[in-house]
């Protein structure tokens, strides 16, 4: 389950900032999870409780929130937002899109104490 690792990685995160910034403990954590980063929130939620056993941020609340997936047309040279990798722009119909972002999943911020 790729979930537990990517869990794993924010505890690595977690307490790297936890030591850098001298905060006990983590009430809340706001994760961006791009639209095409294959994360299955239920399977993270589930991970989440039990990676942050022993750490900051055990009994902390996890916000996800979605980032969309943006692509570069080629045919507009538009940067749109589309909902599906091989969908067409919907600016202007056309089928050479580049993706830009999306597939990304990064911790925005924490509330601490
Ligand atoms: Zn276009």
């Amino acid at each position: 389950m790729h979930e537990m690792s990517l869990a794993e990685g924010i505890r690595t995160i977690v307490e790297e900032q936890a030591r850098r910034h001298g905060f006990a403990r983590v009430k809340l954590l706001r994760l961006e999870i791009g639209r095409f980063a294959g994360v299955e929130k239920s399977a993270l939620a589930f991970a989440w409780e039990i990676a942050m056993r022993g750490s900051p941020a055990e009994g902390a609340e996890l916000e996800m929130l979605d980032l969309p997936g943006k692509a570069l047309c080629y045919e507009c040279m538009e940067t749109v937002e589309i909902d599906d990798r091989l969908a067409p722009c919907p600016r202007c119909g056309g089928g050479r899109l580049i993706p830009q972002s999306g597939d990304e999943m990064r911790v925005r911020d924490m509330e601490v104490e």
